[in-house]
């Protein structure tokens, strides 16, 4: 049975904002259920840091405007400024999925990664990121995998992560999704599966099947479209508006249907046009996969996305030191409180 731990702490100040009257703070300490990893749960900070995570209109327009010009993903630009595969690989050199377009990486994150240029619009709202464009993305990214496994059986890794303008780490402004591939897993997806390994030995039952029918009977849990399980992670990784997805019984990407694609096509819009009500522009998300040789019945397919902070000129940041490099968890709200509103605004539109 799956163990959902927290302790809570507080301490007291003398609150110069309420004429040094004594105040509160709440810390809670939560336990990532497979992990073990802390994520601290800190009340009151995204009011403390809302300011930063709205963006400048006219900063963002001239961002927008200034990257336009030789963008190498623009529709005119994209058949000639971006790189094809070799034609042993790929006879015709880009793989193209509606508006999505295949391409190697210029400069990837692994030997086998590439780039999927999802739109013909150099920019997108949060609102605008329709299921068709992701869907069309992740059968492009798909059709890659299986002809790199076709070549190269070896790279059994992937994972999609999606950065969304420069608070997110993305070095280029028009849409696009990474396709990391490699021969040995990213360090995350090689402690799920381990974690994941353990567990299932330990309790006969896969943790992620026991977390969606916890889950399900908690305030974190949001809906499930097409097989696809979403929720609120008790312990966020990052904290910032996250929200986790669990495709069930299917333990590699390779292994999903179209009618799962759909599901986490359709459940990232719904999220993302939530991060727009909110005021958000910029966000993440990562899609993990087990080995794609192998299907394992302890492991199931997931993904994480959260905002990021606005386009401001402060530059701020919220890769803090906390979790960028002491690789503990801090959470802005509580996870149960998030839910609520998300959930608030999903059975209203
Ligand atoms: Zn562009």
């Amino acid at each position: 049975m799956l163990k959902l731990e927290k302790t809570v702490k507080h301490a007291r100040i003398l609150n110069p904002l309420k004429n040094f009257e004594e105040g509160t703070l709440t810390f809670e300490y939560r336990t990532d259920p497979l992990t073990g990893r802390n994520t601290t749960v800190i009340g009151g900070m995204l009011n403390y840091i809302s300011k930063f995570l709205t963006s400048d209109k006219e900063l963002l327009n001239l961002l927008i405007e200034k990257t336009r010009v030789n963008c190498p993903f623009c529709p005119e630009n994209v058949k000639t400024k971006t790189p094809m595969f070799p034609k042993d690989f790929l006879k015709e050199g880009r793989i193209f999925v509606g508006n999505a377009v295949v391409i190697p990486n210029l400069l990837g994150h692994a030997e086998r990664s590439v780039l999927v240029v999802l739109s013909k619009e150099h920019y997108l709202k949060l609102e605008e990121f329709t299921p068709e464009i992701l869907f069309n993305g992740f059968k492009g990214a798909t059709t890659y995998l299986k002809r790199l496994k076709e070549v190269e059986p070896s790279i059994n890794f992937p994972a999609f992560i999606f950065n969304y303008l420069p608070p997110a780490g993305s070095s280029i402004v028009h849409p696009h999704m990474q396709v990391l591939a490699r021969d040995r897993p990213f360090y995350l997806v090689r402690l799920l599966l381990e974690k994941s390994k353990t567990y299932f030995e330990s309790h006969r039952a896969s943790y992620w099947a026991e977390l969606v029918s916890e889950e399900r009977k908690s305030k974190r849990y949001l809906f499930e479209i097409n097989n696809v399980e979403w929720l609120v992670p008790f312990a966020p990784l990052r904290g910032l508006n996250e929200v986790q997805a669990v495709v069930r019984g299917k333990s590699n990407i390779l292994e999903l249907e179209d009618k799962e694609w759909q599901g986490i096509a359709h459940g990232m819009t719904k999220i993302l046009n939530f991060y727009q009500k909110e005021g958000y522009t910029s966000f993440n998300a990562i899609l993990l996969s087990g080995p794609v040789d192998e299907h394992l019945d302890y492991f199931d397919v997931n993904l994480r996305i959260m905002s990021r902070p606005g386009i401001q000129a402060s530059s701020f940041t919220d890769a803090w030191a906390l979790p960028y490099l002491l690789w503990d968890g801090e959470a802005v709200e509580e996870p149960e409180r998030f839910a609520e509103r998300l959930k608030a605004y999903i059975s209203g539109n």
